[in-house]
């Protein structure tokens, strides 16, 4: 497999080369040509597969085709993770991918400040990474803050979202979001929890098991 024949715009191809991606490792080799075409999918990926790219690539494609037809500045893309960390690691391979666009990412999690994300969150960037709990405190408290724009939502790390308790918070997210959107449910293990957010959260889902 190679990016190369992936149908990538430029930018992106440009940072791919610049990270020193030679080629897809097998996540992203199934995942990015599902995802490009809008399906739901179903990932079974732990850390180190390289799943953060897997979903991080095909999202700006999309954010970068859009972006053709409308300039108004609108949240498109959410990426829930687990934990501060996470957030922390996908927003800087977010960064670094969408370095040759004008795509705008915002982390939104715990331990920094409030008021600070809650201006962030009014400039409507793009994508925004958030931990669960800290998002529906700004979905809560935040009047302008809202998810109607959203096109895509992953969900990464499904599992240990479901087993540190965040259950609730994403069944509220989710009920939050568009019906017509495309999502990306990422999980180290399958279980019952785990498929029943699948059941509730995913439209006829590509699996992609690698
Ligand atoms: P992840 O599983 O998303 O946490 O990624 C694990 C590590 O693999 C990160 O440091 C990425 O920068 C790196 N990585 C992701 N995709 C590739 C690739 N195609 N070639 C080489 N390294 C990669």
């Amino acid at each position: 497999a190679s990016f190369l024949t992936m149908n990538l715009s430029r930018p992106i191809l440009k940072s791919i080369t610049s990270l020193g991606f030679n080629k897809p490792t097998p996540i992203q080799a199934a995942t990015i040509p599902v995802a490009l075409l809008g399906k739901d999918i179903v990932g079974n990926a732990v850390t180190g597969s390289g799943k953060t790219a897997a979903f991080i690539i095909p999202m700006l494609e999309r954010l970068l085709y859009r972006e053709r037809g409308t300039k108004a500045a609108a949240t498109r893309c959410l990426v829930l993770v687990p934990t501060r960390e996470l957030g922390v690691q996908c927003f800087e391979v977010g960064s670094k991918l969408a370095a040759h666009t004008d795509i705008r990412f915002a982390l939104v999690v715990g331990g920094l400040s409030l008021k600070s994300q809650e201006v962030t969150l009014r400039t409507r960037p793009d994508v925004v990474i958030a931990t669960p709990g800290r998002l529906i405190d700004h979905l809560r408290n935040s009047p302008s803050f809202t998810l109607d724009t959203l096109d895509i939502l992953v969900l990464d790390e499904a599992d240990r979202m479901l087993s540190d308790g965040f259950a609730d918070e994403l069944t509220e997210i989710i009920k939050s979001c568009p019906m017509s959107r495309q999502t990306m449910l990422f999980s180290a293990t399958m279980t019952d929890s785990v498929d029943e957010l699948v059941k509730m959260s995913l439209n006829k889902p590509v699996r992609l098991f690698v």
